[in-house]
């Protein structure tokens, strides 16, 4: 497996994760216009940062509303996505500091299924 920075592997992550996301229709609204890579947990969080379940395509106006109405946002999920916020928070939940042997294998991991 290829070797990368911390810096690095993170900036590739990011590039691949967003460009996938920007990419799709809004998940919420379906309009093909152009879409944010949106998170339910915030992007500071380096345990779910790039992971599927955290990440939705928002159009700006679905980002925006998903912002000013967290509830609604979180019982749309529900009915989008039954269980992701229970699997996302078990993601969230774990206790050891993120390295970087684990955001290579998480890289090449998403090469794969966000093609
Ligand atoms: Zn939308």
């Amino acid at each position: 497996m290829k070797r990368y920075s911390s810096k690095s592997i993170k900036g590739k992550l990011d590039r691949l994760v967003g460009g996938f996301y920007r990419s799709r229709p809004c998940d919420h609204c379906r309009k093909d216009s152009p879409s944010c890579w949106a998170h339910i947990k915030s992007r500071r969080y380096l345990s779910t940062r790039w992971l599927p379940t955290n990440a939705f395509s928002l159009c700006n106006s679905c980002h925006r509303w998903a912002h000013d109405h967290p509830d609604s946002f979180t019982q749309w999920i529900d009915l989008y996505c039954p269980g992701r916020l229970k699997e996302l928070q078990r993601a969230f939940n774990i206790s050891e500091p993120i390295k970087k042997a684990w955001l290579e294998e998480l890289y090449e991991k998403l090469k794969l299924e966000l093609q």
